[in-house]
């Protein structure tokens, strides 16, 4: 009723304004049409995020109890302590607490056994040219391999950066969640993998400077280290362990259909409410969050290399010195690991 009065006053005081100014009929039309998009706005918002929420979580509750153990889980979780701890100091890019992180990979890379992939044995160090990141001296990436069965085959790049925020202000940013979590798991599966070699050659990936400006992902296509035609497929793990809900989302099959099959089915393999989303643009789903250019897969995606970004939503540990490894749920991230580890058998297998 009230909008039907609003509308009335509206036509009349646009009939006025055409008498007195001799608006053409054309501008008038335009008026009404912005004005109906104006008025109506909030509710097409509303049942567009409407919409997308019914479509992420239409996705079928979990099919199976438990993960098997396949992974060595122990181990991880002491990695993610140490990384997460006071000696690392959250791992600032430029910080002794990243130098540290980053010598710490490399020989970890070592007793695994990974073939070396930097520039310089497991490191690839680079300069940041612009912005922040430019004053912070000493950046790296730690890169390891392992040769897959069939040399054809293009690779699988897994990433998982290793920075976090570092000390500041006097305070340590652990960065247990974000993301010591993605680089143990980027280790137990490099552990696994070596037990049980790939089709597909692997590059891991531990990488630095995303939290300021993914200078790491960059600098992987920039110094040529890597060309996107080599690259079948980016995974990207980055904050694995903390969801009240269980939920993990799968980031890249809106831009990459081609995804969506086998991340469904990796959906009935898993225990955690795994979602498709987070990857449409806001004009098709609102205001919904998309994840598209949110962590280091960005650079892939920049170079059309399809890519999985994997990671939780955000909680409220995120980017806070509240991040620490007490504060994780090593239950969900056991899932987690064991459903990322399915991923990239599953990858590997197509
Ligand atoms: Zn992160």
């Amino acid at each position: 009723m009230q909008f039907a009065l609003v509308c009335c006053i509206v036509f009349l005081f646009v009939r006025i304004v055409m008498k007195l100014f001799r608006i053409p009929l054309w501008l008038w039309l335009l008026f009404v049409v912005a004005g109906l998009g104006y008025a109506f706005h909030p509710y097409l918002l509303a049942q567009m995020m409407q919409m997308e929420q019914k479509r992420l979580l239409a996705q079928p509750e979990p099919m199976v109890e438990q993960m098997p153990e396949r992974l060595d889980f122990g181990r991880q979780m002491a990695d993610l302590r140490y990384l997460a701890s006071d000696e690392l100091a959250g791992r600032g890019t430029g910080q002794p607490g990243g130098a540290k992180a980053q010598q710490w990979l490399a020989a970890e890379f070592t007793h695994i056994g990974l073939v070396a992939a930097g520039t310089a044995g497991y490191l690839q160090p680079y300069q940041p040219t612009t912005g922040k990141a430019q004053l912070m001296k000493g950046a790296a990436n730690v890169l390891g391999r392992i040769e897959g069965s069939d040399p054809a085959l293009p690779m699988l790049v897994l990433t998982a950066h290793y920075d976090h925020l570092g000390v500041h202000q006097g305070k340590i940013y652990f960065g247990a969640d974000d993301n010591a979590s993605g680089v143990a798991a980027l280790l137990a599966l490099a552990r696994y993998f070596k037990q049980y070699p790939p089709r597909h050659t692997l590059l891991f990936a531990a990488l630095d400077n995303e939290e300021t400006g993914m200078w790491g992902a960059r600098m992987l296509f920039e110094q040529e280290l890597l060309k996107p035609e080599q690259i079948k497929l980016n995974i990207n793990m980055d904050m694995l362990s903390q969801n009240t809900q269980q939920q993990l989302i799968a980031v890249g099959s809106y831009h990459y259909p081609e995804l969506e099959k086998p991340l469904q089915q990796l959906q009935q393999q898993s225990s955690v409410r795994l979602l498709l989303g987070y990857d449409r643009p806001a004009w098709l789903v609102g205001t919904h969050q998309d994840w598209t250019f949110s962590s280091d897969h960005r650079e892939f995606h920049k170079r059309a290399v399809p890519f999985v970004y994997f990671g939780v939503p955000d909680h409220a540990h995120y980017h806070q010195p509240s991040d620490t490894a007490e504060n994780i749920d090593p239950e969900f991230y056991r899932e987690v690991s064991e459903t990322l580890l399915d991923a990239v058998l599953l990858f590997d297998a197509s």
